[in-house]
C-alpha cells in the first residue's frame, strides 16, 4: 500500500511533483490545491499511502485525529477569517460517487471571503 508508482500525491510527498507546501512533519504533507475553488484551498494528506478513507481501519485513528487537530490551526494561518463570521469546510470525498479523483486520502480544508468558484 505504500508509494504506488501511479499515485500523484505520493510523488508530490517524494518531491517527484513540484508543489506549493504548506506543512511537512513525519506522517503529514499539506500543500495548495492545483485548482483552488476559494481564497484558501489546502490539502492534507498523510504521507503513507492510504487509498481513501473507505480504507481507514482502527490503526489509523490518531493519525486522522492529528489531521482534524491540525487542519483548523493551518486553516486559520493561511488566510481564513475566524469563527463565527469566517470559518472554513474540511471535506474528504470517497469513491466514484463520493466524487474522490485521487486515490490518497486528502482533506480539502477551503475558507475565505466568499464567492468562492464552487460549494
Ligand atoms: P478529489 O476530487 O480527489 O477529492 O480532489 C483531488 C484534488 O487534487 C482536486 O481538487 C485537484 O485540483 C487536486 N490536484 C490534482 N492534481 C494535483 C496536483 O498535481 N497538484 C496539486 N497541488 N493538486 C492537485
Ligand atoms: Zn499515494
Amino acid at each position: 500500500m505504500n508509494h504506488p508508482d501511479n499515485c500523484i500525491f505520493c510523488k508530490i510527498v517524494a518531491g517527484q511533483i513540484p508543489s506549493k507546501k504548506v506543512y511537512e512533519d513525519e506522517e503529514l504533507f499539506v500543500f495548495h490545491d492545483i485548482h483552488p475553488w476559494a481564497p484558501v484551498h489546502l490539502l492534507m494528506i498523510p504521507k503513507a499511502h492510504i487509498a481513501s478513507m473507505a480504507h481507514v481501519g482502527d490503526e489509523h485513528a490518531a493519525l486522522l485525529g492529528r489531521m482534524m487537530v491540525l487542519a483548523p490551526k493551518l486553516a486559520l494561518a493561511q488566510g481564513c477569517n475566524p469563527y463565527p463570521e469566517g470559518g472554513f469546510r474540511i471535506m474528504t470525498n470517497t469513491g466514484a460517487e463520493g466524487g474522490q479523483e485521487v486515490h490518497h486520502l486528502h482533506l480539502h480544508v477551503i475558507g475565505g471571503a466568499r464567492p468562492w468558484l464552487k460549494g
